[in-house]
């Protein structure tokens, strides 16, 4: 057998061991209903990601919710997108009520607090397919919200809803009722090599 061959033969040998592990997966996994995830970690990807399924779902036509838990300082091309071109995503995001700089903890609190009645009522949505809940994880970092509230009303949504949360941190409480959990690392990042944040690939 030339060594051609013999890579060949290696190849096709490893190839079938993981289509038979993949394949028993597949047949193990017998649970159908929505899935809670979890996407958080240093590194770029997480609010990108949860968009990337946003447009999977609509692929299907599937209903979906977003709520961002940020200030609208900066907007972005997935705002922009979703507002111009896709009423029927129910889209909410914290914005002007809240800044980062402030001292002015209780109106942020107010914000939060706001914002997350959108969310809840969402969890609460039969007919939502997806629910997104971008940067969430900071409102629990900063004490702006309870996280019993919160695990609470996610645990108890709608049996078919899915449901994203993306930011860093979140705490063992989120990882733990989650069912997929992935954490982003940050390897590099432009940002640190002086370049700008880009339009359409970074907002
Ligand atoms: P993205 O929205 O690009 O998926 P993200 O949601 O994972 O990023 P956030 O912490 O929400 O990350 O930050 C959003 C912004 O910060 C983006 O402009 C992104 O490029 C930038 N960013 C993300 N990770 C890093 C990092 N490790 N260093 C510097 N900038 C970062
Ligand atoms: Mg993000």
């Amino acid at each position: 057998m030339s060594s051609d061959d013999k890579k060949e033969a290696r190849h096709k040998a490893a190839m079938e061991k993981q289509k038979e592990s993949v394949d028993a997966s597949i047949a193990a996994a017998d649970i159908e209903r929505g899935v809670g995830i979890l996407l958080t970690g240093n590194g770029k990807g997480k609010t990108s990601s949860a968009f990337g399924m946003v447009l999977r779902a609509l692929g299907y036509a599937h209903k979906i919710g977003i709520v961002q838990f940020i200030k609208g300082q900066q907007l972005s091309g997935e705002e922009i997108y979703v507002r111009d071109h896709c009423p029927e995503i129910a889209f909410y995001q914290m914005g002007t009520g809240f800044t980062w700089d402030t001292q002015d903890r209780s109106s942020d609190i107010a914000a939060a607090r706001t914002t997350w009645e959108q969310a809840r009522a969402m969890l609460q949505d039969p007919n939502l397919d997806l629910v997104v809940l971008d940067e969430l994880t900071y409102m629990l970092s900063f004490d702006y919200l309870s996280e019993e509230e919160i695990l609470d009303a996610i645990r108890n949504r709608p049996r078919e809803q899915s449901v994203v949360v993306t930011g860093r941190g979140g705490g063992a409480g989120l990882r733990e009722i989650m069912d997929t959990v992935s954490e982003v690392k940050d390897v590099k990042h432009a940002y640190n090599a002086g370049i700008m944040a880009r339009r359409g690939v970074d907002y």
